[in-house]
Protein backbone atom coordinates (compact mmCIF):
# COMPACT_ATOMS: atom_id res chain seq x y z
CA UNK A 1 0.00 0.00 0.00
CA UNK A 2 1.47 3.47 -0.72
CA UNK A 3 2.49 5.17 2.18
CA UNK A 4 0.52 9.26 2.08
CA UNK A 5 3.04 11.97 1.75
CA UNK A 6 3.06 14.39 4.98
CA UNK A 7 1.10 17.51 4.98
CA UNK A 8 3.75 19.29 4.23
CA UNK A 9 5.35 17.46 1.50
CA UNK A 10 1.38 17.06 0.06
CA UNK A 11 1.38 21.40 0.33
CA UNK A 12 4.88 21.85 -0.83
CA UNK A 13 3.63 19.68 -4.17
CA UNK A 14 0.89 21.21 -5.01
CA UNK A 15 1.62 24.56 -4.45
CA UNK A 16 4.38 23.60 -7.30
CA UNK A 17 2.31 22.09 -9.50
CA UNK A 18 0.14 24.92 -9.38
CA UNK A 19 2.78 27.06 -10.01
CA UNK A 20 3.34 24.92 -13.12
CA UNK A 21 -0.30 24.70 -14.22
CA UNK A 22 -2.04 27.81 -13.40
CA UNK A 23 -3.51 30.48 -16.02
CA UNK A 24 -6.14 32.74 -14.94
CA UNK A 25 -6.65 33.44 -18.42
CA UNK A 26 -8.07 29.67 -18.77
CA UNK A 27 -11.63 29.04 -18.83
CA UNK A 28 -12.98 27.49 -15.13
CA UNK A 29 -13.97 24.55 -17.23
CA UNK A 30 -10.49 24.11 -18.67
CA UNK A 31 -8.78 24.57 -15.14
CA UNK A 32 -11.25 22.20 -13.19
CA UNK A 33 -10.02 19.33 -16.23
CA UNK A 34 -6.87 19.69 -15.24
CA UNK A 35 -7.23 19.17 -11.78
CA UNK A 36 -9.43 16.19 -12.07
CA UNK A 37 -6.18 14.91 -14.51
CA UNK A 38 -3.58 15.60 -11.45
CA UNK A 39 -6.26 14.02 -8.93
CA UNK A 40 -6.69 17.02 -7.12
CA UNK A 41 -10.52 17.76 -7.41
CA UNK A 42 -11.43 14.67 -4.98
CA UNK A 43 -7.99 14.04 -3.44
CA UNK A 44 -9.84 11.78 -1.20
CA UNK A 45 -11.41 9.10 -3.97
CA UNK A 46 -9.06 6.95 -5.07
CA UNK A 47 -7.05 6.77 -8.27
CA UNK A 48 -9.61 4.12 -9.91
CA UNK A 49 -12.21 7.36 -9.46
CA UNK A 50 -9.50 10.26 -10.62
CA UNK A 51 -8.36 11.12 -6.95
CA UNK A 52 -5.27 10.11 -4.79
CA UNK A 53 -6.35 8.07 -1.95
CA UNK A 54 -5.52 10.63 0.81
CA UNK A 55 -7.12 11.06 4.52
CA UNK A 56 -8.38 14.12 5.50
CA UNK A 57 -5.54 15.66 6.71
CA UNK A 58 -4.26 15.16 2.71
CA UNK A 59 -7.12 16.47 1.33
CA UNK A 60 -6.84 19.47 3.79
CA UNK A 61 -3.16 20.06 2.65
CA UNK A 62 -3.88 19.85 -0.98
CA UNK A 63 -6.86 23.11 -0.12
CA UNK A 64 -4.28 25.13 1.72
CA UNK A 65 -2.04 24.51 -1.24
CA UNK A 66 -4.78 25.79 -3.56
CA UNK A 67 -5.68 28.34 -1.44
CA UNK A 68 -2.38 29.77 -0.74
CA UNK A 69 -1.37 30.14 -4.92
CA UNK A 70 -4.85 32.09 -4.87
CA UNK A 71 -6.41 29.35 -7.25
CA UNK A 72 -9.98 28.38 -8.16
CA UNK A 73 -10.56 25.73 -5.98
CA UNK A 74 -12.51 22.73 -7.63
CA UNK A 75 -16.19 22.73 -7.97
CA UNK A 76 -18.34 22.92 -4.97
CA UNK A 77 -21.34 21.62 -3.92
CA UNK A 78 -23.24 18.30 -3.23
CA UNK A 79 -22.14 16.22 -6.49
CA UNK A 80 -18.36 16.65 -5.30
CA UNK A 81 -19.13 15.98 -1.63
CA UNK A 82 -21.78 13.31 -1.64
CA UNK A 83 -22.33 11.76 -5.04
CA UNK A 84 -18.76 11.86 -6.42
CA UNK A 85 -17.83 9.72 -3.39
CA UNK A 86 -20.92 7.52 -3.17
CA UNK A 87 -20.34 6.53 -6.52
CA UNK A 88 -16.12 5.61 -6.21
CA UNK A 89 -17.51 3.50 -3.89
CA UNK A 90 -20.79 1.53 -5.03
CA UNK A 91 -20.67 2.59 -8.81
CA UNK A 92 -19.53 0.43 -11.68
CA UNK A 93 -16.28 1.65 -13.15
CA UNK A 94 -18.06 2.70 -16.05
CA UNK A 95 -20.32 4.46 -14.03
CA UNK A 96 -17.55 6.21 -12.35
CA UNK A 97 -15.78 7.16 -15.69
CA UNK A 98 -19.01 8.36 -16.69
CA UNK A 99 -20.35 10.51 -13.45
CA UNK A 100 -17.60 11.06 -11.00
CA UNK A 101 -15.60 12.42 -13.93
CA UNK A 102 -17.89 14.69 -14.99
CA UNK A 103 -18.97 15.75 -11.70
CA UNK A 104 -14.89 16.34 -10.57
CA UNK A 105 -14.17 18.64 -13.80
CA UNK A 106 -17.28 20.90 -13.57
CA UNK A 107 -19.61 19.76 -16.12
CA UNK A 108 -22.78 18.73 -14.11
CA UNK A 109 -23.92 19.63 -10.61
CA UNK A 110 -26.00 16.83 -8.81
CA UNK A 111 -28.77 17.42 -6.04
CA UNK A 112 -29.42 15.20 -3.41
CA UNK A 113 -33.46 13.27 -4.04
CA UNK A 114 -33.69 11.77 -0.27
CA UNK A 115 -36.19 13.84 1.77
CA UNK A 116 -40.03 13.73 0.99
CA UNK A 117 -42.72 15.68 2.77
CA UNK A 118 -43.44 12.33 4.78
CA UNK A 119 -39.88 10.91 5.44
CA UNK A 120 -37.07 13.01 6.78
CA UNK A 121 -35.57 11.59 9.91
CA UNK A 122 -37.21 8.49 9.40
CA UNK A 123 -35.86 8.11 5.70
CA UNK A 124 -36.19 4.84 4.88
CA UNK A 125 -40.15 5.00 4.98
CA UNK A 126 -40.09 7.12 1.46
CA UNK A 127 -42.76 6.64 -0.39
CA UNK A 128 -41.41 7.51 -3.99
CA UNK A 129 -42.00 4.75 -6.56
CA UNK A 130 -39.86 3.31 -8.90
CA UNK A 131 -41.52 0.56 -11.55
CA UNK A 132 -38.66 -1.56 -13.90
CA UNK A 133 -40.27 -1.88 -17.34
CA UNK A 134 -37.94 -3.47 -19.98
CA UNK A 135 -34.39 -1.46 -19.56
CA UNK A 136 -36.13 1.69 -17.86
CA UNK A 137 -37.55 2.50 -14.86
CA UNK A 138 -40.44 5.37 -13.91
CA UNK A 139 -40.49 7.51 -11.10
CA UNK A 140 -43.59 8.76 -9.18
CA UNK A 141 -43.71 10.92 -6.31
CA UNK A 142 -42.27 14.12 -4.41
CA UNK A 143 -39.12 15.15 -3.14
CA UNK A 144 -38.95 18.06 -0.58
CA UNK A 145 -35.60 20.39 0.61
CA UNK A 146 -33.76 19.47 -1.93
CA UNK A 147 -30.39 21.93 -2.35
CA UNK A 148 -29.67 23.68 -5.48
CA UNK A 149 -31.82 21.69 -7.27
CA UNK A 150 -32.75 24.61 -9.74
CA UNK A 151 -29.11 23.91 -10.46
CA UNK A 152 -28.91 20.42 -10.99
CA UNK A 153 -28.44 18.47 -14.42
CA UNK A 154 -28.14 14.76 -12.22
CA UNK A 155 -29.88 13.81 -8.82
CA UNK A 156 -29.41 11.01 -6.27
CA UNK A 157 -32.22 9.37 -5.83
CA UNK A 158 -33.33 6.68 -3.72
CA UNK A 159 -36.99 5.50 -4.82
CA UNK A 160 -38.71 2.62 -3.38
CA UNK A 161 -38.33 -0.62 -5.71
CA UNK A 162 -40.06 -3.43 -3.93
CA UNK A 163 -42.90 -2.43 -1.04
CA UNK A 164 -43.68 -6.06 -0.14
CA UNK A 165 -39.89 -6.18 1.60
CA UNK A 166 -39.29 -4.63 5.03
CA UNK A 167 -38.65 -0.52 4.53
CA UNK A 168 -34.91 -0.78 4.35
CA UNK A 169 -34.84 -3.79 2.20
CA UNK A 170 -37.06 -2.51 -0.67
CA UNK A 171 -35.24 0.75 -2.13
CA UNK A 172 -32.92 1.28 -5.18
CA UNK A 173 -30.52 4.34 -5.19
CA UNK A 174 -30.71 5.76 -9.02
CA UNK A 175 -28.65 8.61 -11.01
CA UNK A 176 -31.85 10.72 -12.62
CA UNK A 177 -31.62 13.14 -14.83
CA UNK A 178 -33.10 16.49 -13.72
CA UNK A 179 -33.86 17.65 -17.47
CA UNK A 180 -36.58 15.85 -18.16
CA UNK A 181 -40.26 17.23 -18.48
CA UNK A 182 -41.53 14.47 -15.60
CA UNK A 183 -38.80 16.43 -13.15
CA UNK A 184 -40.55 19.77 -12.07
CA UNK A 185 -38.61 21.89 -9.70
CA UNK A 186 -40.23 24.69 -7.52
CA UNK A 187 -37.52 26.68 -5.53
CA UNK A 188 -38.61 27.27 -1.95
CA UNK A 189 -37.39 30.60 -0.40
CA UNK A 190 -36.00 30.67 3.10
CA UNK A 191 -36.02 33.42 5.67
CA UNK A 192 -32.65 34.16 4.91
CA UNK A 193 -34.46 35.69 1.66
CA UNK A 194 -32.38 33.06 -0.71
CA UNK A 195 -34.12 30.01 -2.25
CA UNK A 196 -31.69 27.75 -1.61
CA UNK A 197 -33.74 24.34 -1.77
CA UNK A 198 -36.49 23.38 -3.63
CA UNK A 199 -39.46 21.39 -3.84
CA UNK A 200 -38.84 18.49 -6.63
CA UNK A 201 -42.14 17.03 -8.49
CA UNK A 202 -41.48 13.26 -9.75
CA UNK A 203 -44.12 12.94 -12.53
CA UNK A 204 -43.46 9.60 -14.63
CA UNK A 205 -39.97 10.70 -14.87
CA UNK A 206 -37.69 7.68 -16.17
CA UNK A 207 -33.62 6.57 -15.46
CA UNK A 208 -32.49 3.56 -17.07
CA UNK A 209 -31.83 0.67 -14.74
CA UNK A 210 -28.11 0.73 -15.52
CA UNK A 211 -28.29 3.85 -14.03
CA UNK A 212 -28.83 2.11 -10.77
CA UNK A 213 -25.88 1.96 -8.00
CA UNK A 214 -25.56 -0.85 -6.75
CA UNK A 215 -27.38 -3.63 -6.21
CA UNK A 216 -31.36 -3.28 -7.06
CA UNK A 217 -33.36 -3.28 -3.55
CA UNK A 218 -29.86 -2.34 -2.12
CA UNK A 219 -30.08 1.35 -1.92
CA UNK A 220 -30.40 1.89 1.90
CA UNK A 221 -26.58 0.45 2.18
CA UNK A 222 -25.49 3.21 -0.61
CA UNK A 223 -27.44 5.78 0.77
CA UNK A 224 -25.73 5.22 4.34
CA UNK A 225 -22.31 5.73 2.29
CA UNK A 226 -24.06 8.68 0.96
CA UNK A 227 -25.18 10.10 4.65
CA UNK A 228 -21.80 9.11 6.09
CA UNK A 229 -19.84 11.43 3.70
CA UNK A 230 -22.35 13.64 4.26
CA UNK A 231 -21.76 14.06 8.69
CA UNK A 232 -18.25 13.41 8.20
CA UNK A 233 -18.33 16.61 5.86
CA UNK A 234 -20.31 18.94 7.86
CA UNK A 235 -17.96 20.26 10.81
CA UNK A 236 -15.24 18.66 9.42
CA UNK A 237 -12.95 22.59 9.78
CA UNK A 238 -12.62 22.30 5.69
CA UNK A 239 -10.02 25.07 4.05
CA UNK A 240 -12.30 27.16 2.03
CA UNK A 241 -11.13 27.61 -1.22
CA UNK A 242 -12.73 30.17 -3.39
CA UNK A 243 -14.87 28.52 -5.98
CA UNK A 244 -18.17 28.21 -7.90
CA UNK A 245 -21.03 26.39 -9.33
CA UNK A 246 -20.66 23.82 -11.82
CA UNK A 247 -22.88 22.11 -14.28
CA UNK A 248 -24.82 23.50 -17.03
CA UNK A 249 -27.13 25.96 -15.47
CA UNK A 250 -25.21 28.33 -13.03
CA UNK A 251 -23.11 29.43 -16.33
CA UNK A 252 -19.62 29.33 -15.27
CA UNK A 253 -17.38 26.83 -17.22
CA UNK A 254 -16.90 29.24 -20.01
CA UNK A 255 -15.62 32.17 -17.75
CA UNK A 256 -12.11 33.29 -17.15
CA UNK A 257 -11.00 31.72 -13.74
CA UNK A 258 -9.08 34.38 -12.63
CA UNK A 259 -12.16 36.35 -12.64
CA UNK A 260 -14.06 34.07 -10.14
CA UNK A 261 -11.22 33.72 -7.78
CA UNK A 262 -11.33 37.50 -7.54
CA UNK A 263 -14.60 37.88 -6.81
CA UNK A 264 -14.44 35.66 -4.02
CA UNK A 265 -11.30 37.09 -2.47
CA UNK A 266 -12.64 39.00 0.38
CA UNK A 267 -16.22 37.44 0.76
CA UNK A 268 -16.84 36.20 4.07
CA UNK A 269 -19.76 33.81 4.57
CA UNK A 270 -20.02 30.18 4.98
CA UNK A 271 -20.70 27.05 2.62
CA UNK A 272 -23.11 25.33 5.46
CA UNK A 273 -20.43 23.57 6.89
CA UNK A 274 -19.23 24.88 9.69
CA UNK A 275 -17.92 28.45 11.23
CA UNK A 276 -14.20 28.67 9.53
CA UNK A 277 -11.24 30.38 11.59
CA UNK A 278 -11.48 33.05 9.20
CA UNK A 279 -15.11 34.37 10.23
CA UNK A 280 -14.37 34.09 14.04
CA UNK A 281 -11.11 36.65 13.67
CA UNK A 282 -13.57 38.64 11.61
CA UNK A 283 -15.82 38.88 14.27
CA UNK A 284 -12.87 39.48 17.20
CA UNK A 285 -11.34 42.37 14.90
CA UNK A 286 -14.95 43.66 14.51
CA UNK A 287 -15.41 43.55 18.27
CA UNK A 288 -11.73 45.11 18.80
CA UNK A 289 -12.98 48.29 16.89
CA UNK A 290 -15.89 48.96 18.53
CA UNK A 291 -16.85 49.13 22.10
CA UNK A 292 -18.03 45.24 22.41
CA UNK A 293 -14.32 44.52 23.27
CA UNK A 294 -14.76 46.34 26.33
CA UNK A 295 -17.85 43.87 27.92
CA UNK A 296 -16.19 41.21 29.97
CA UNK A 297 -18.94 38.55 29.28
CA UNK A 298 -18.62 39.45 25.05
CA UNK A 299 -14.94 38.18 25.56
CA UNK A 300 -15.96 35.23 27.76
CA UNK A 301 -18.32 34.31 24.75
CA UNK A 302 -15.48 34.52 22.07
CA UNK A 303 -13.52 32.90 23.82
CA UNK A 304 -16.55 30.53 24.37
CA UNK A 305 -16.85 30.18 20.50
CA UNK A 306 -13.07 29.75 19.85
CA UNK A 307 -12.90 26.46 22.66
CA UNK A 308 -15.63 24.96 20.50
CA UNK A 309 -14.30 25.60 17.36
CA UNK A 310 -10.83 24.20 18.49
CA UNK A 311 -12.46 21.51 20.56
CA UNK A 312 -13.78 20.17 17.03
CA UNK A 313 -10.59 20.44 15.26
CA UNK A 314 -8.69 18.64 17.78
CA UNK A 315 -11.33 15.91 18.32
CA UNK A 316 -11.16 15.30 14.34
CA UNK A 317 -7.45 14.80 14.85
CA UNK A 318 -7.91 12.34 18.23
CA UNK A 319 -10.16 10.41 15.40
CA UNK A 320 -7.02 9.90 13.24
CA UNK A 321 -5.32 8.16 16.19
CA UNK A 322 -5.72 4.17 15.52
CA UNK A 323 -7.84 2.62 18.34
CA UNK A 324 -8.71 6.20 19.73
CA UNK A 325 -12.10 5.48 17.55
CA UNK A 326 -15.48 5.45 19.47
CA UNK A 327 -17.32 5.40 16.01
CA UNK A 328 -19.64 7.93 17.20
CA UNK A 329 -16.97 11.38 15.48
CA UNK A 330 -19.27 12.05 12.69
CA UNK A 331 -21.92 12.65 14.82
CA UNK A 332 -20.32 14.12 17.39
CA UNK A 333 -18.71 16.99 14.69
CA UNK A 334 -21.65 17.32 13.48
CA UNK A 335 -23.85 18.12 16.77
CA UNK A 336 -20.78 20.49 17.38
CA UNK A 337 -20.95 21.80 13.73
CA UNK A 338 -24.31 23.20 14.97
CA UNK A 339 -23.84 24.64 18.34
CA UNK A 340 -20.89 26.40 16.57
CA UNK A 341 -23.56 28.18 14.17
CA UNK A 342 -26.11 29.00 17.21
CA UNK A 343 -23.07 30.47 19.19
CA UNK A 344 -21.68 32.81 16.19
CA UNK A 345 -25.54 34.22 15.87
CA UNK A 346 -25.22 35.17 19.42
CA UNK A 347 -21.95 36.41 20.36
CA UNK A 348 -22.18 37.57 16.43
CA UNK A 349 -25.69 39.79 17.06
CA UNK A 350 -24.02 40.96 20.43
CA UNK A 351 -21.03 41.93 19.09
CA UNK A 352 -22.43 44.12 16.33
CA UNK A 353 -25.43 45.28 18.82
CA UNK A 354 -28.60 47.52 16.61
CA UNK A 355 -26.39 47.05 13.57
CA UNK A 356 -27.74 43.24 13.77
CA UNK A 357 -31.12 44.69 12.50
CA UNK A 358 -29.76 45.69 8.80
CA UNK A 359 -28.99 43.44 5.93
CA UNK A 360 -26.52 43.21 3.47
CA UNK A 361 -24.89 46.29 2.27
CA UNK A 362 -26.69 48.68 4.50
CA UNK A 363 -24.91 46.88 7.74
CA UNK A 364 -21.25 47.87 8.78
CA UNK A 365 -20.62 44.00 8.37
CA UNK A 366 -22.09 43.57 4.66
CA UNK A 367 -24.89 41.10 6.20
CA UNK A 368 -22.30 38.32 7.56
CA UNK A 369 -23.26 38.21 10.82
CA UNK A 370 -27.14 38.29 9.90
CA UNK A 371 -26.86 36.30 7.11
CA UNK A 372 -25.58 33.49 9.43
CA UNK A 373 -27.66 34.27 12.73
CA UNK A 374 -31.08 33.85 10.19
CA UNK A 375 -29.19 30.91 8.51
CA UNK A 376 -28.39 29.00 12.18
CA UNK A 377 -31.48 26.61 12.38
CA UNK A 378 -30.83 25.03 9.13
CA UNK A 379 -27.18 22.99 10.21
CA UNK A 380 -29.47 21.43 12.98
CA UNK A 381 -31.77 20.02 10.59
CA UNK A 382 -29.83 19.08 7.60
CA UNK A 383 -27.85 15.88 7.30
CA UNK A 384 -29.69 14.24 10.10
CA UNK A 385 -31.04 16.43 13.01
CA UNK A 386 -29.09 17.01 16.29
CA UNK A 387 -32.14 14.77 17.99
CA UNK A 388 -31.33 11.98 15.49
CA UNK A 389 -27.12 12.41 15.98
CA UNK A 390 -28.10 11.97 19.50
CA UNK A 391 -30.49 8.89 19.27
CA UNK A 392 -27.67 7.12 16.91
CA UNK A 393 -24.76 7.82 19.45
CA UNK A 394 -27.37 6.34 22.13
CA UNK A 395 -28.27 3.15 20.14
CA UNK A 396 -25.26 2.04 18.27
CA UNK A 397 -22.54 3.65 20.45
CA UNK A 398 -23.75 3.49 23.61
CA UNK A 399 -25.90 0.42 23.33
CA UNK A 400 -28.80 2.00 24.67
CA UNK A 401 -32.59 0.44 23.69
CA UNK A 402 -34.08 0.81 20.53
CA UNK A 403 -36.43 3.26 19.93
CA UNK A 404 -40.10 0.89 20.21
CA UNK A 405 -41.41 0.11 16.81
CA UNK A 406 -42.88 -2.87 14.59
CA UNK A 407 -40.39 -5.17 13.95
CA UNK A 408 -37.45 -4.68 11.04
CA UNK A 409 -38.80 -7.32 9.35
CA UNK A 410 -42.61 -5.76 8.47
CA UNK A 411 -42.97 -5.23 5.03
CA UNK A 412 -43.03 -1.61 3.95
CA UNK A 413 -46.42 -1.52 2.44
CA UNK A 414 -47.63 -3.21 6.48
CA UNK A 415 -46.42 -0.38 8.01
CA UNK A 416 -48.46 2.09 9.60
CA UNK A 417 -48.61 5.53 7.58
CA UNK A 418 -49.65 9.12 8.52
CA UNK A 419 -52.81 10.53 6.44
C1 LIG B 1 -30.98 23.85 4.77
C2 LIG B 1 -31.45 22.43 4.50
C3 LIG B 1 -31.00 21.77 3.36
C4 LIG B 1 -31.44 20.47 3.10
N1 LIG B 1 -31.02 19.86 1.94
C5 LIG B 1 -31.47 18.64 1.63
C6 LIG B 1 -31.14 18.03 0.37
O1 LIG B 1 -30.41 18.60 -0.45
N2 LIG B 1 -31.66 16.83 0.08
C7 LIG B 1 -32.46 16.16 0.93
O2 LIG B 1 -32.88 15.05 0.61
N3 LIG B 1 -32.83 16.70 2.13
C8 LIG B 1 -32.35 17.93 2.48
N4 LIG B 1 -32.70 18.51 3.67
C9 LIG B 1 -33.68 17.82 4.52
C10 LIG B 1 -33.16 17.29 5.83
O3 LIG B 1 -32.35 16.17 5.64
C11 LIG B 1 -34.41 16.97 6.67
O4 LIG B 1 -35.05 18.20 6.93
C12 LIG B 1 -34.05 16.29 7.97
O5 LIG B 1 -33.60 14.98 7.74
C13 LIG B 1 -35.26 16.25 8.95
O6 LIG B 1 -36.38 15.74 8.33
P1 LIG B 1 -37.79 16.49 8.40
O7 LIG B 1 -37.57 17.90 7.96
O8 LIG B 1 -38.78 15.66 7.64
O9 LIG B 1 -38.18 16.55 9.94
P2 LIG B 1 -38.84 15.38 10.80
O10 LIG B 1 -38.14 14.09 10.53
O11 LIG B 1 -40.32 15.42 10.58
O12 LIG B 1 -38.49 15.86 12.25
C14 LIG B 1 -39.21 16.88 12.95
C15 LIG B 1 -38.65 17.00 14.35
O13 LIG B 1 -38.86 15.76 15.05
C16 LIG B 1 -37.61 15.25 15.55
N5 LIG B 1 -37.60 13.82 15.42
C17 LIG B 1 -37.97 13.07 14.34
N6 LIG B 1 -37.78 11.77 14.58
C18 LIG B 1 -37.23 11.68 15.82
C19 LIG B 1 -36.83 10.59 16.63
N7 LIG B 1 -36.91 9.32 16.20
N8 LIG B 1 -36.31 10.86 17.88
C20 LIG B 1 -36.21 12.15 18.33
N9 LIG B 1 -36.63 13.23 17.61
C21 LIG B 1 -37.12 12.99 16.37
C22 LIG B 1 -36.56 15.86 14.66
O14 LIG B 1 -35.30 15.90 15.28
C23 LIG B 1 -37.13 17.24 14.38
O15 LIG B 1 -36.81 18.12 15.45
C24 LIG B 1 -32.30 19.80 4.00
C25 LIG B 1 -32.74 20.48 5.15
C26 LIG B 1 -32.32 21.76 5.40
C27 LIG B 1 -32.80 22.47 6.64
Amino acid sequence: MMVEPSPEKIEADVSEWVSANWDPDLTVAQWWSMLTDAGLSHPMLGEHAFGRGYSRPGAQAVSRALKSSGVLGPPTGIGTMLAAPTLAEHGTQEQIEHYVRRVLDGTDSWCQLFSEPGAGSDLAGLNTRAELDGEEWTVNGQKVWTSGGQYADVGMLIARTDADAPKHRGITYFAISMHQPGVEVRPLREMTGRAMFNEVFLNEATTNDSDAIGDRNDGWRVANTTLMWERASLGASNVAVPSCMPGSIAGNLDKRAGDIVGRAVGQRGTSGTGIGKGLFDFLVAKAKSNSAWEKGSTRQELMKLYSLLEVNRLSGQRARVPNQRSGAEGNISKLMMSEQFRRFRDVGSSVIGSDAMLMGSSSSTGGVVQGIALFSPAPAIYGGTDQVQRNIIGERVLGLPKEPGPPSTTAFKELPKNG
